[in-house]
């Protein structure tokens, strides 16, 4: 079911289980802020999610509340997980659905990194 992104945070969902370590991940990166895995039902070649290690339920959520430190390390973690996989010269999309149009479907923030074919032009 697609997220309210005004709810409280759960600490039940899925990533926030997989930074507790109670569900296996496939690892990217990982940093003081930062957590990268692969996507377990890739929508491409390379499909890279990248999440806070702080408990925030969407961008929105992440952008009003999160530290300097933390947005700027999650900011540059994104970056560097793109670069160190090779992506920029192909090219990649970011992508972070908040809230229920968007489909949300797990309430803790992260970036979907799409990436190893021709993308549309759009994501409608
Ligand atoms: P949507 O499912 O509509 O793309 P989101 O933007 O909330 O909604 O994306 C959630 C993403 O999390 C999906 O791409 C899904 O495949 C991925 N996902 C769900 N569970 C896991 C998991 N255990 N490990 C890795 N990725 C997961």
């Amino acid at each position: 079911m697609a997220v309210d992104a005004t709810q409280p945070y759960d600490d039940q969902n899925v990533f926030a289980k997989i930074l507790r370590g109670e569900i296996p991940c496939r690892k990217v990166y990982e940093d003081e802020w930062s957590l990268a895995f692969h996507d377990i039902n890739p929508q491409s070649p390379t499909h890279i999610l990248v999440i806070p290690k702080g408990a925030y339920v969407s961008w929105d959520d992440f952008s009003a509340k999160a530290s300097d430190g933390e947005i700027t390390g999650f900011v540059r973690a994104v970056g560097f997980v793109a670069r160190e996989a090779g992506l920029v010269a192909p090219g990649y999309r970011l992508l972070a659905n908040t809230g229920t149009n968007s489909h949300q479907e797990v309430p803790h923030l992260h970036v979907h990194v799409f990436a190893g074919r021709q993308l549309g032009p759009l994501l409608a």
